[in-house]
């Protein structure tokens, strides 16, 4: 019998967008080698780690001697950091056990994978979104609702006008790309839509430490949601771990489908397919989570989200028309004119040797729109900031 392939890889772009904004800045600076490109695109972190966080990743490799070496991590996390999770939680009011708790190697991995537990579903994902969320759905065949989000629903995605029906929701707040926040109000739209439909809700709160109103951190802030979601977080931008890679996804004991408990399911699947964190990048993910660690992090997050801030202030300055949020390393605008959001790329590579990211890469609905990242170098922001006073439109 033939091998078949999986056909739904032909319903997703070839490349995933930054790929093509790779292949587009590679190009550029072929022909102009001398250029220096100001790099707003990519939501990668560029601020090192602390000197107290190396330390103490040096210190967890060094001092396996022969008599405490350490081999393969546990599946789900060593308890020291499961138990730094369950404590960052409880300084929001909110009570998890250790076993509800799964540490993983990336937010993005996990938003995927979650889809193991489940087959033939209903998903319901905003647009424009993170990628991964629609793309990890049409690889496994889901049937996906996109709904459509801009300035006159505020860039939020709520429950209002959803047909009754047990859907996978995803949410992200604050989100990528919009940086649009989910009130406390909004999550509890959803999580009673979520508890009345048979509903799972997957609350991505990997932004969560760049929020500075009094927005959620977590889903499980609000009554019951521990009974309809799973909420997955990572250490990548608010410690800087893109590299090190470690997050931690929560898939409370309360939480099922039907009487099939999640949690237990999401564990034989870690266990079977995950062999865990290294010792030493747990070590220093436990450390950010210290009160220590936690004021060093914060720094970084400031840095990046005063770069979003100078970023924000010089393109309103500018006339455009800018989704005005504080709760977000990025900034989202609608491209001037008519231009579409490829155009709009074009113009700010060749012309402003900006380099940001199209909105259509994050769903049709983002065509038209552009995104900024606050991850980048403030010489450089201060630079853009430059250039696009140029754009007064
Ligand atoms: N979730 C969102 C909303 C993101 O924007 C990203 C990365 O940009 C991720 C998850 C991926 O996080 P990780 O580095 O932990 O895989």
């Amino acid at each position: 019998m033939a091998i078949n392939i999986n056909k739904n890889y032909k319903k997703i772009q070839k490349n995933y967008i930054f790929t093509q904004i790779n292949l587009k800045t590679e190009d550029f600076l072929k022909n102009n080698p001398n250029i220096e490109l100001l790099k707003l695109g990519i939501g990668d972190v560029t601020r090192p780690l602390s000197k107290n966080l190396v330390n103490i990743m040096k210190d967890a490799l060094e001092n396996q001697t022969s008599k405490n070496f350490k081999g393969y991590p546990p599946e789900t996390g060593y308890d020291f950091l499961k138990n730094a999770v369950t404590n960052y939680y409880k300084t929001q009011n909110i009570n998890l056990t250790k076993e509800d708790v799964f540490i993983s190697n990336g937010a993005g991995c996990d938003v995927g994978n979650i889809l193991n537990l489940f087959s033939n579903i209903n998903v319901v994902v905003q647009d424009p979104t993170y990628p991964a969320y629609f793309d990890s759905n049409f690889l496994y065949g889901n049937k996906i609702t996109l709904i459509s989000v801009d300035k006159c629903n505020n860039y939020k995605m709520l429950p209002d006008n959803l047909k009754e029906d047990s859907y996978l929701i995803y949410l992200c707040s604050p989100n990528n790309p919009t940086g649009a926040t989910l009130n406390k109000n909004d999550l509890k739209k959803w999580v009673t839509f979520a508890l009345k439909t048979k509903s799972i809700i997957i609350f991505d709160c990997a932004y969560e430490r760049f929020i500075e109103d009094d927005s959620p951190h977590s889903i499980y802030q609000i009554k019951d949601a521990k009974k309809c979601a799973i909420e997955i977080a990572s250490f990548s931008k608010t410690a800087g771990f893109t590299n090190l890679r470690c997050s931690y996804t929560i898939v409370p004991k309360q939480c099922k489908v039907g009487n099939n408990s999640l949690n237990d399911m999401w564990n034989r699947r870690q266990c079977t397919y995950f062999n865990g964190v290294p010792y030493f990048v747990q070590k220093g993910a436990e450390y950010c989570l210290s009160k220590n660690g936690l004021k060093e992090c914060q720094k970084n997050i400031n840095y990046y989200k005063t770069n979003a801030k100078l970023l924000k202030a010089c393109l309103i300055s500018a006339g455009f028309e800018v989704l005005d949020t504080n709760n977000s390393p990025y900034v989202w605008i609608k491209c001037p004119k008519d231009y579409t959001s490829w155009e709009f790329f074009d113009l700010m590579l060749n012309k402003y040797h900006i380099v940001g990211v199209p909105g259509c890469g994050f769903g049709k609905c983002g065509e038209g729109y552009f995104r900024f990242s606050g991850f980048g170098k403030r010489t450089d922001v201060k630079k853009a900031c430059e250039e696009i006073k140029k754009l007064q439109h």
